[in-house]
């Protein structure tokens, strides 16, 4: 792979690396402000022929069928990533501007060895099981059940976890024998066309299995849930766009797949050690400045100890310095872009505006006048009802509620339009676990517990999300079922 200053970003359509029909546009680092070059900007017709081909490739090769080609490339690929891994690490930290220790997890490595997981599962999936004889409407019948690809798959993402998201979907929907067309997100095109690159280059995927579209045009990535050619759509974004897209599916019905944002709830229950809990809950918020749709970003710990609790929250939060990416020790990198640091100054104005206070931080570090970087901020005085209590912020900000016991800990953790995760800390795990079973969320951390793995199902009740990612869940979202019903003798 060319090294960061060479790099000629292109799209992959039909097996081929190609220029965009818009030109190019620009990718910045977000922690210097510095241009790092450009990618392929896509234009319709190139959205169009990469649908083409995807189509074409499930209609008129074997892919869907041959699980051993399947398993044999996504193998290829996990291997073709790996030996690229520092090159993919220091253009992860420079685009992403992802703090260097998380490369070693969620952020790049993670990921790529998940693809083992999609592989396996494709490897040893009960593709057919057997329904057994019977006589429906006195008819005798031997009927089996078949799991099948979905088809063509486009798939829509976000600029936060780039590797994680991209081949989340990536590896899930090529075991499962779909063809697809990934569209980034126009902040991380590189992310996305490196690995593009190296599937062209360093594996044997046939022409149209996996296209990779990067466009600086919403409305390019927009005709994967208009067009008819394609089956299903597997977006991660904002609840906003998510919303977007199943009104444009709607108009062809197609399957459609949905991880959305969220507003979780940290709950403290008064047995806990307040102390620890608090000071976990701030470090969480903190990592990679906030940008995680899972982060629970509400912290709710008894009325009776609540300044207690913002002050643990805040010495933690307040000691750590938002600083550069490429150092190891750096867990608070900064936001992806001017917009979003403007977005999240924005909440921090209307969380003052609401009547409540900063325990630490608030803006802008007074040390780094260049880079999308906010200080990590605790706001305290306010309950659920403040739009800062209900609203995704998506940056280093927690925001610290009191409740007045257990059922309270869950009415506040479920007064919310989102449901996406949730932790809960007690000095006992069953009365932990009681509260774990009436939040309304997709995934639960009780006393430290850790959801995040391959084989585990991730994905949101509510406004969070439509299905589940990851695990043999994420693996069947990308599959129909056939019932084969044939007259018995
Ligand atoms: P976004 O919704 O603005 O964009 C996501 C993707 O959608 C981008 O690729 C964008 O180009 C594309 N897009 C925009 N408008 C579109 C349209 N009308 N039709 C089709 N595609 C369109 O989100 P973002 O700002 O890139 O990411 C941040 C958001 O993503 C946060 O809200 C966060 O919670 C959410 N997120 C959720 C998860 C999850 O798994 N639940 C994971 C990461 C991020």
């Amino acid at each position: 792979m060319p090294v960061l200053a060479d790099r000629q970003s292109q799209l992959l359509i039909d097996g081929k690396l190609v220029a965009g029909g818009s030109g190019v546009f620009e990718t910045v680092n977000p922690a210097t402000e510095e241009v790092l070059g450009v990618a392929a900007d896509a234009d319709a017709e190139d959205m169009g022929n990469a649908i083409e081909a995807a189509r074409r490739a499930f209609d008129d090769t074997d892919w869907s069928t041959n699980t051993a080609l399947r398993v044999r490339c996504l193998r290829q690929l996990r291997d073709a990533l790996r030996e690229n891994v520092e090159e993919l690490r220091e253009l992860t930290i420079a685009e992403v501007g992802a703090p260097r220790m998380l490369t070693a997890g969620a952020q790049l490595e993670g990921p790529i060895d998940d693809l083992a997981f999609s592989a396996d599962t494709a490897e040893n999936y009960e593709w057919t099981t057997d329904l057994g004889h019977a006589t429906p409407q006195g008819i005798p019948t031997n009927r089996k059940i078949a799991r099948e690809a979905v088809g063509v798959v486009g798939a829509i993402t976000p600029w936060n976890f780039p590797h994680q998201i991209n081949l989340a979907k990536v590896g899930p929907a090529l075991a499962a024998g779909n063809t697809l067309i990934l569209k980034p997100a126009p902040d991380t095109p590189w992310a996305a066309a490196a690995v593009g690159q190296i599937i062209a280059e360093q594996t044997d995927f046939p022409a149209g299995v996996i296209n990779i579209v990067t466009s600086n045009d919403h409305s390019v990535g927009a005709l994967l849930s208009k067009d008819p050619r394609v089956d299903m759509v597997s977006f991660t974004g904002s609840t906003n766009t998510g919303r977007a897209v199943m009104t444009d599916a709607a108009l062809t019905l197609k399957k459609v797949f949905l991880e959305l944002g969220g507003k979780s709830a940290f709950l403290v229950l008064d047995d806990a050690d307040l102390a620890g809990a608090c000071s976990m809950a701030a470090f969480t918020v903190a990592m990679h400045a906030g940008q995680g749709c899972a982060i629970t970003t509400r912290l709710v710990v008894p009325r009776a100890r609540y300044d207690e609790a913002v002050e643990a929250a805040a010495a933690t939060l307040g000691g750590i310095k938002p600083g550069d990416p490429n150092s190891k020790r750096t867990v608070c990198g900064p936001l992806i872009s001017a917009r979003q640091r403007d977005r999240v100054q924005s909440y921090l104005d209307l969380a003052l505006q609401e009547g409540g206070r900063f325990a630490c931080g608030g803006g802008r570090p007074a040390d780094l006048d260049t880079g999308f970087f906010i200080e990590p901020t605790v706001i305290a005085g306010l309950d659920n009802n403040a739009r800062v209590s209900r609203e995704e912020i998506f940056g280093p900000v927690l925001t610290v509620i009191a409740h007045d016991g257990d059922d309270d800990a869950v009415r506040i953790a479920n007064d919310s339009p989102y449901g996406l995760s949730g932790t809960v800390f007690s000095g006992d795990d069953a009365r932990a676990q009681a509260v774990a079973a009436r939040m309304r969320v997709g995934t639960v951390n009780v006393n430290g517990g850790i959801w995040y793995s391959a084989d585990a199902p991730f994905g949101g009740y509510k406004q969070s999300g439509v299905g589940r990612e990851m695990g043999l869940a994420g693996f069947e979202e990308y599959t129909e079922i056939k019932c084969v019903a044939t007259l018995a003798n």
